[in-house]
């Protein structure tokens, strides 16, 4: 089955002016103070275009902070009176679906614990047959694209277009010093099966403490993601969840300044040019790179004829090994990574004693 899904831009649902997504609020409504206070200081930082906030929270143990649920979105509403912003909540069941229109929210997003499983994931996609809402999706708690690429069908399926994903790393049981593993390459593919779908970086949740913020908020940048998502609280020590990695607004606002965005593309026609030369030259090169493989495989294939017609062992590990080793050394002189050189030559190993195989297995030409 070829992937596909019908992805309205960005743009046609929230004005961003050409720039980045910025989302941030807190982990979790708390207090109607806490929340309106957040969206306030947010919304003077003039940078950013739409409030979170958690109502219902999925929590790994019993007797954490679950959320306040329904009471605290009619905070949302007065959040969203003063502030003039769009507010995305999570939702997990069609019942906070319901209740979320029900009181004006404006972008839905399906949480890390609930992508995991296909039929919460199917439920919410019934629920939302027939409405017209932004639904961002993050990526599942275990790194396995295919449960994130299935909730995307299966959301795009119930005739939701106004689609975006939220990439917040991966829980791997390896240690790393973030909370997630970001596992940017993951994103990658995501974006390579579906170039259309907007992508977002959750750098809070793969982080799990401040300190890690700025380098990962700017690693999303680099990669050209469509944007951020940010928690930010009022007072972040005292946070009822995920404490340790909430930024106040004004600490917020300080990284957002900080933070390096890059162009996609640059309209300056003298650096186009310069790009379109040396993509010329590249595009010379790979062909090179091409015919040289092709070239090296006829070798290999000769000389497996001759092992063939005079029963010699198809593999011979001293060659191999000096292969590998003297590859590996010329590389090393023309600045490339040994481990490059050493990757490369792996792949062009196997490829090549499985050509042997056949070589060795066919009958000589008579
Ligand atoms: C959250 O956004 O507060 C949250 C619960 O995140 P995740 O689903 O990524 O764990
Ligand atoms: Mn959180």
């Amino acid at each position: 089955m070829k992937p596909d899904l019908a992805v309205e831009p960005l743009d046609s649902w929230i004005q961003t002016d050409g720039k980045p997504l910025i989302i941030a609020g807190p982990c979790s409504a708390e207090t109607e103070e806490q929340l309106v206070e957040t969206a306030r200081q947010l919304a003077a930082l003039g940078q950013v275009h739409a409030i979170r906030a958690g109502v219902w929270k999925p929590r790994t143990r019993p007797g954490s902070f679950e959320g306040m649920g329904e009471p605290a979105l009619a905070w949302i509403q007065r959040a969203k009176a003063e502030t003039g912003l769009p507010f995305a909540v999570e939702v997990a069941t069609p019942q906070h679906i319901e209740l979320a229109l029900k009181y004006g929210v404006d972008i839905l997003w399906v949480g890390a614990r609930t992508t995991v499983n296909p039929f919460n994931v199917q439920e919410i996609a019934d629920a939302l047959k027939g409405v017209d809402v932004p639904v961002l999706v993050k990526n599942p708690v275990n790194p396995d694209l295919a449960l994130w690429v299935g909730a995307f069908e299966r959301i795009a399926g119930a005739g939701i277009t106004k689609l975006g994903a939220i990439h917040r790393g991966f829980s791997t049981g390896e240690a790393s010093k973030y909370r997630n593993i970001p596992m940017w390459q993951m994103a990658i593919e995501l974006r390579t099966m579906f170039p259309q779908l907007p992508i977002i970086g959750d750098p809070s949740h793969m982080a799990g403490k401040r300190a890690y913020l700025n380098e990962l908020a700017q690693m999303a940048m680099d990669l050209n993601y469509d944007g951020l998502i940010v928690e930010s609280h009022i007072d972040p020590d005292k946070a009822w969840s995920d404490a340790a990695q909430q930024l106040t607004p004004a600490a917020f606002g300080e990284m957002l300044e900080h933070l390096h965005i890059r162009q996609l593309e640059s309209s300056d026609r003298e650096f186009q040019s310069a790009m379109e030369q040396i993509r010329v030259k590249i595009d010379s090169v790979d062909r090179q790179l091409v015919e040289h493989l092709a070239a090296r495989m006829s070798l290999v294939e000769k000389l497996a004829e001759y092992k063939r017609d005079n029963n010699v062992s198809m593999f011979q590990p001293d060659r191999w090994k000096e292969i590998l080793e003297s590859r590996k050394q010329l590389g090393a002189k023309l600045n490339l990574y040994p481990e490059l050189v050493e990757e490369i030559y792996k792949i062009i190993h196997m490829e090549s004693i499985r050509k042997q195989t056949e070589v060795i297995n066919s009958a000589p030409v008579a």
